[in-house]
């Protein structure tokens, strides 16, 4: 069923594990995670980018393929269509639009504007039952074109942001998006632990959460954060299997070439890698 993030992930915070925002990009991908999170039981955030949403030809067209899936292979799981990295202007475009969860990245304005800006969002987004995730301070790595320095945020603006109202909070906390570097210094717990303390009972949210290793993800998770963006990892595990099918002359034999079947393999990756993470997070079971 389809619902904000806000309860899942307060639920998730006071339970101790997290739950995974797995961003889509096209129908097989937003298939593949429904019916994992419904195999297994856990709740699930869909993400999407404003980027991936133009490719999907709109807002609209996002809302009316997950609710259709969502009626057509009964998920009974709770399910939540998120705006990743939102703009001012997407965030009203993706609420109009339906989509029952909202995060507003005004973490590249300076902090009085990002909190003038987050605040009219916040009440319009509460006003229709959606929920909002605001950000402070930069994550590293690249996404959509926009481009962090891996900053770790303010623990002092964290709590400023929280104090608005909003459901649930991205901190950069040395966080990258996209593939690590070899030289990563890892995530700055002293930080995090600041945070969530200024913050409690907050939901924190960790971006780039694809090559973090295992252990990193459980102590970020003791310590608050309740909701992991996973995106890299899904498109390289699709990538791959895709791949290979080619690779292995697939498509060459009988009907191989039917795109249903060469599609099979990356979604299958896609269902294997998003089981794996919500075992990470230990959301199985949680919905
Ligand atoms: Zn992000």
């Amino acid at each position: 069923m389809l619902v904000s993030a806000t309860e899942m992930l307060q639920k998730a915070r006071k339970e101790k594990y997290a739950v995974g925002q797995f961003n889509i990009n096209n129908l097989e991908w937003t298939k593949a995670i429904l019916l994992t999170a419904e195999e297994c039981k856990s709740p699930v955030i869909l993400g999407v980018s404003e980027g991936a949403g133009k490719y999907m030809c709109g807002y609209n067209t996002v809302v009316g393929m997950v609710k259709g899936m969502i009626e057509t292979l009964n998920i009974t799981v709770p399910v939540a269509i998120h705006l990743d990295h939102g703009s001012y202007d997407g965030a009203k475009a993706a609420m109009a639009a339906g989509f029952s969860s909202i995060m507003f990245d005004g973490s590249h304005y300076p902090i009085a504007e990002n909190i003038a800006k987050t605040t009219e969002l916040v009440s319009e987004a509460h006003a229709k039952g959606i929920s909002l995730e605001a950000e402070v301070g930069a994550i590293g790595g690249e996404e959509d074109g926009v481009v962090g320095s891996g900053e770790v945020a303010d623990p002092a603006e964290c709590k400023m942001i929280a104090d608005l109202g909003i459901d649930f909070l991205a901190a950069g906390i040395g966080n990258i998006h996209g593939k690590y570097p070899a030289n990563w210094q890892g995530l700055n717990f002293d930080v995090l632990a600041k945070i969530g303390e200024a913050t409690d009972p907050m939901p924190l949210v960790l971006h780039g959460g694809t090559g973090i290793p295992a252990d990193m993800i459980r102590k970020a998770i003791s310590l608050g954060v309740s909701k992991i963006n996973v995106n890299t990892e899904c498109q390289i595990a699709f990538t791959e299997a895709t791949r290979k099918y080619i690779e292995d002359g697939k498509d060459l034999e009988g009907k191989g070439f039917d795109p249903r079947k060469v599609l099979a393999p990356g979604v299958e990756a896609i269902k294997a890698t998003v089981k794996e993470k919500m075992e990470l997070f230990g959301s199985i079971g949680k919905a």
